[in-house]
């Protein structure tokens, strides 16, 4: 027994120094990546289930990291909010973003709305409605031409501060979407005293539907909700057909997920605005 205790705190002793140097590697990688341009986005479509029109597109962060490899928002994101490095690498998002649909529609393609996620400091961050702000009269891109996205957690770990960015950003006329929603336990209340545009169901509930007896009628609750309070729901996480129907069924106005198409480097999602 002493033996196997004495192992077990080698193993873990060497599993935590493992943990450190990576923190410390990815750490100092965070710092340089974006000098580096190591960053790129990837696009995913929002389409319209009733018109079946691509009405939006989401970006999503990915890091070529030189020694890891490709690397996904859950690999990097809790160090980068956690350092604050966050910052610099959200406003980069955004005028990405934004410089690339410009781009599009410079080009004459039908580019949609872009939808960026915000995490908790950059929503905090008082700056914020600045920065996009100056983004967007940088790139000549209307307020109506981006949509942030923002956790119901973010939002129920310091209401005050969303309410204030909240109206910050509905005063200059940026539309704003509860992502996840449903996952977290905001008040409807707080839902009603927040001037929102969206509520998108978080993908569990869908992969739930097939198995779990309460995922529809929690889904067919948000939608019946965003009817009446007279909000617009996307679904996100749409893998399959029977899914899609459910959702058109339920009145679910948008939907996005694989079913439609993964999200994909720039270039791919500009052969996909060129067939439109
Ligand atoms: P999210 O905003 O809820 O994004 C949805 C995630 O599901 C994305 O993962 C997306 O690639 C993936 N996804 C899309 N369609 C499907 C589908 O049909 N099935 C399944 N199983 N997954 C699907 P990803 O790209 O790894 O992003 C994870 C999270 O990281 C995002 O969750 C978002 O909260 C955060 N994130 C991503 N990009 C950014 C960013 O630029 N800034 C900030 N602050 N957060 C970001
Ligand atoms: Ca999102
Ligand atoms: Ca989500
Ligand atoms: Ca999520």
């Amino acid at each position: 027994a002493k033996e196997g205790g004495r192992n077990t705190y080698h193993f873990f002793s060497a599993e935590m120094h493992q943990q450190v140097l990576q923190r410390i590697t990815l750490e100092q990688g965070l710092v340089q990546a974006l000098e580096r341009d190591e960053f790129h986005l990837c696009y995913q479509e929002q389409t319209e289930l009733h018109s079946g029109k691509i009405v939006g597109m989401e970006v999503f962060l990915r890091w070529m990291n030189p020694e890891l490899g490709l690397l996904r928002p859950a690999d990097f994101l809790p160090l980068a909010e956690e350092t604050g490095l966050i910052l610099p690498i959200g406003e980069w998002v955004l005028r990405n973003a934004c410089t690339q649909l410009r781009a599009w529609r410079e080009a004459g393609l039908p580019a949609p709305r872009v939808a960026v996620n915000l995490s908790g400091r950059q929503l905090k961050h008082f700056r914020l409605v600045e920065t996009i702000c100056r983004v967007l009269d940088e790139t000549g891109l209307s307020p109506r031409d981006l949509e942030v996205e923002v956790t119901e957690n973010i939002i129920s770990s310091d209401l005050p501060t969303a309410a204030e960015r909240f109206e910050e950003l509905k005063r200059i006329g940026i539309s704003i979407a509860i992502d996840d929603f449903g996952t977290g336990i905001s008040s409807l209340r707080n839902l009603q005293r927040l001037p929102i545009d969206r509520l998108k169901i978080d993908h569990s509930f869908l992969q739930g539907l097939a198995t779990q007896k309460d995922a529809a009628p929690i889904i067919k609750t948000i939608i019946g909700m965003a009817h009446n309070l007279d909000l617009r729901v996307i679904a996100e996480g749409v893998e399959t057909n029977d899914q899609r129907d459910f959702l058109h069924q339920q009145g679910c106005h948008e939907v996005q997920g694989y079913y439609f198409s993964r999200p994909v480097p720039a270039e791919e999602f500009r052969k996909l605005l060129n067939t439109l």
